[in-house]
């Protein structure tokens, strides 16, 4: 045995490069070599004496194990010295730099909207992307076959029964308004709440679609909160984000669950109104949608509508990035090309 100990211990001592000390590591203790042999052997010994050679088993696999190690650390650093004998190997030339990293510009554009608010005594609050239907769209005020819900864009995670939508269905939530009712259904007003994330829709990737998208909810609960505080707040907002000389327009519009609604359009910062190619000739850019929360979806979330009322909005980040930076197409801020990802 100690011949054994003897030989297995050279053939690791006498390997000149680290090649020839891979090959004797392979013939100790690779599937066919001495050491594993041992372990082998052991099936045909007598019961009494297994646990003896087991023993020694083991402790050569050790030893041998330690001293391949051993033997790779001085081979290695004999092939760096002898690289840098042969010139190969340059130690004076500088060393590479390696570049420091920096949030995304979508995460920083979120951080600057919510700070917005957060300078206003809105709270920060974050909600599940992965909803119940309940949530995204039936205490929202679109209950089910409601017009305004869009079934075939909605990426579904579980569905009861594929010929009716229920509120027990699993979605990934198409916009961040779901936040309102999870927020309002366990707490009471006053409520001043800003909820940025992902939202998720069925659409196929271009210039201006993505199938996962990011926006700010936003909403206020009271009593006495008017369309006067959505305005001025909103004004405020868009003036701090896009300039104290841009005009903010409010033009009707629809949503479901808000009552009226209104979105809010900045005066172009490229022609200021004059028109130009950014604003299609129209003076104004399309900044987020708004309006008073409608009494119904209060009604959700058991709010006496006699007693309170609120305004609510949600600002799309890609869409406030492309504005803000002048980028034409929203695959960018996804690809995470390094030469773009650097300019910001
Ligand atoms: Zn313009």
């Amino acid at each position: 045995m100690a011949a054994l100990v003897d030989d297995a211990l050279e053939a690791v001592a006498s390997c000149g490069t680290l090649a020839e000390l891979e090959e004797a590591r392979v013939k100790l203790l690779g599937k066919k070599g001495l050491v594993t042999g041992i372990f082998k052997g052991l099936a045909v010994l007598p019961r009494e004496e297994k646990p003896a050679v087991g023993q020694i088993g083991n402790l050569l696999r050790g030893l041998v194990e330690e001293r391949l190690q051993d033997r790779a650390r001085e081979l290695s650093e004999l092939e760096e010295t002898s690289l840098i004998d042969e010139g190969a190997l340059d130690v004076s030339l500088p060393g590479r730099r390696s570049r420091l990293g920096h949030r995304h510009l979508l995460a920083s554009v979120a951080d600057e909207i919510t700070s917005i608010f957060v300078s206003l005594g809105y709270e920060i609050v974050s909600g599940p992307e992965v909803e119940f239907d309940y949530y995204n769209f039936e205490a929202l005020n679109q209950p089910a076959h409601h017009p305004a819900r869009s079934l075939h864009d909605t990426l579904y995670v579980r569905r009861e029964n594929l010929e009716r939508e229920s509120p027990e269905d699993v979605l990934l939530r198409t916009h961040t308004s779901p936040v309102q009712v999870r927020v309002m259904e366990s707490r009471k007003p006053p409520l001043y709440i800003v909820s940025p994330g992902k939202a998720y829709r069925k659409d196929e990737m271009d210039a201006t679609h993505s199938a996962m998208f990011h926006q700010v909810e936003g909403f206020a609960v009271g009593r006495d909160i008017n369309m006067g505080h959505l305005k001025g707040t909103l004004e405020v907002f868009v003036r701090k984000l896009f300039g104290t000389d841009r005009k903010v327009r409010f033009r009707p519009h629809f949503f479901p669950f808000t009552e009226p609604s209104a979105e809010v359009d900045i005066s172009c910062y490229v022609c200021d109104g004059a028109g130009c190619g950014l604003c299609k000739g129209s003076g104004w850019l399309e900044i987020l949608g708004s309006g008073m929360i409608d009494p119904n979806v209060f009604g959700y979330v058991g709010y006496d509508p006699e007693e309170y009322t609120g305004f609510a909005f949600g600002v799309g980040i890609e869409r406030v990035a492309m504005l803000k930076y002048g980028i034409d197409d929203i695959r960018v801020f996804f690809e995470n090309d390094a030469r773009f990802l650097r300019q910001f």
